[in-house]
């Protein structure tokens, strides 16, 4: 059975989704007896008749019905749910129905500190790890109440998601820094304009999270903001403070130490060795058994499953996340970026993401870009892709060539000059994945004339062609 509804709505519009619905039906082998529609009154929908059934029909008529709970194995798999996409083709992760209970409940207390009878807000999207394992299952496991938020963070106003923690007085609110970024070119006033009393703590996952931009929201809300790193893989953080076990403090741009379950190492790409001294930087890699909740396998594919995420490292089976990160002497992680964004610039290997870091911190951008372009010379040199906060400061080709040399001396004074981009291109919007991430390996496929590639996930099109026409001569 499929459980579907007429439509979405996104900034306003509908979106209708029987349509696409039906044609991804046509398209499967495995057709389902049964589509349950709830007609939320935004599109028309044509019905098949025998299939297709609305909600609204049966709800009165099951209204009281009781329905036992189904006994599953813990290994019965619960969901399988597909990765972002960012990388390459999505890679389908498998989970199970008991360690991924346990692993949820446990970080509820140790993690999020919610306690039953609260509110948790998460601003993601239930198609994705964050949605389903902290809009849905771990605050109903942990009893309580959470918010299901469907739209813009700017709509009305970038008040929004601050008027609903008054108004239902959330404790535990968690989003992403793509969301952030994008409250960051609003009215910082929204932050401070609703009582926010109840609110202890807003997480953050889904990528880096930008010490500009970790300032700029812990001052603005005057609430501890703890970055969080996992995976759709892993289902619930890998790096984190645990609060709930023991009190630490925040460190802007790291994610904090190891969570329990996880025995974390960083280790050296080429040989595999373990780099225990403190600031080495290496492939953040975790030893196995993998704690409760997360993947079982790639679905239906188990040659996959060991092959992509056990097997990078020669003669040893150890579960790779891909990233690049380096422990501080406090055993704080700090994530560079991913084992694929490291670009090599005459020689010296750069990780993108310290690059936009750097860049980043000019108060005129909001967010950027880096990718790895390919040059005759240099084998390789940085291109950077920023939104600006305040586009009205740049409004011809002298004021850009003006901010683009501010930029230059920035990363000059950080990172040194063979880290300096070749270019800083002025962008309204970055292309990303549905869930916010950017897609860096499109974006420097567009730089070196390639194909892009698998564009399944990316949110919005006009985003690359605007990057296309920039770099077409
Ligand atoms: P794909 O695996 O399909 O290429 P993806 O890796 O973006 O897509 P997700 O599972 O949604 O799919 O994202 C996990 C990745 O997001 C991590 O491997 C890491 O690169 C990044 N990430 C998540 N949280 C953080 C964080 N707090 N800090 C830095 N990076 C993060
Ligand atoms: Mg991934």
């Amino acid at each position: 059975m499929i459980v579907s509804a007429d439509a979405g709505s996104r900034g306003g519009k509908p979106v209708p989704y029987k349509p696409l619905l039906d044609e991804a039906i046509s398209l499967s082998k495995y057709k389902p007896e049964a589509v349950l529609l709830v007609d939320r009154g935004m599109s028309a929908m044509n019905l098949v008749a025998g299939r297709d059934q609305l909600w609204g029909n049966l709800r009165e008529k099951h209204l009281r019905t009781v329905v036992p709970c189904e006994w599953v194995d813990a290994t019965h798999p619960s969901y399988t749910l597909y990765t972002s996409g960012t990388t390459g083709k999505p890679k389908g992760v498998q989970r199970d129905t008991g360690g991924y209970c346990v692993a949820l409940a446990a970080s509820m207390k140790h993690i999020y500190a919610g306690n039953a009878g609260e509110t948790y807000f998460s601003t993601s999207d239930i198609g994705w790890v964050v949605g389903h394992s902290y809009i849905i299952y771990g605050p109903l496991i942990a009893g309580m109440a959470t918010i299901m938020y469907e739209g813009l963070p700017t709509r009305p106003d970038g008040g929004i998601w601050w008027s609903l923690v008054e108004k239902y007085k959330v404790t535990v609110m968690f989003s992403a820094p793509t969301a952030v970024r994008v409250l960051k070119k609003q009215d910082p006033a929204l932050l401070t304009k609703y009582d926010l009393s109840s609110l202890r703590a807003l997480f953050l996952a889904g990528e880096p999270l930008d010490e500009p931009t970790a300032q700029w929201i812990s001052a603005g809300l005057g609430k501890p903001i703890i970055d969080n790193y996992w995976q759709t893989e892993t289902g619930w953080p890998i790096l984190s403070l645990c609060n709930g076990v023991e009190q630490a403090k925040s460190k802007f741009g790291s994610p904090g130490k190891a969570v329990y379950g996880y025995d974390v190492k960083l280790l050296d790409d080429q040989t595999g060795e373990e780099l225990v001294g403190p600031n080495q930087k290496g492939v953040v890699a975790v030893e196995g058994p993998l704690p409760p909740g997360c993947m079982q396998t790639v679905w239906r594919d188990d040659e996959r499953f060991v092959n992509t995420y056990w097997k990078s490292v020669p003669g040893k089976l150890v579960y790779s996340t891909f990233d690049w990160g380096i422990r501080d002497a406090d055993g704080y992680y700090f994530i560079l970026g991913r084992t694929d964004d490291v670009i090599n610039v005459a020689g010296h290997r750069l990780g993108t993401r310290e690059i936009e870091e750097s860049i980043a911190a000019h108060p005129n951008i909001a967010e950027v870009a880096v990718v790895g372009v390919a040059d005759q010379l240099k084998g390789q040199v940085a291109m950077a892709f920023a939104v600006l906060k305040n586009p009205a400061l740049v409004t011809d080709d002298a004021s850009a060539l003006a901010l683009e040399a501010e930029v230059f001396k920035l990363v000059d004074k950080d990172l040194g000059a063979v880290a300096r981009p070749a270019r800083v291109r002025f962008v309204t919007v970055l292309p990303k994945t549905r869930s916010g991430k950017c897609l860096r390996r499109a974006i420097a496929a567009v730089c070196e004339g390639r194909d892009p590639g698998d564009l399944t996930t990316m949110d919005d099109p006009a985003a690359l062609q605007q990057i296309k026409d920039l770099v077409t001569p």
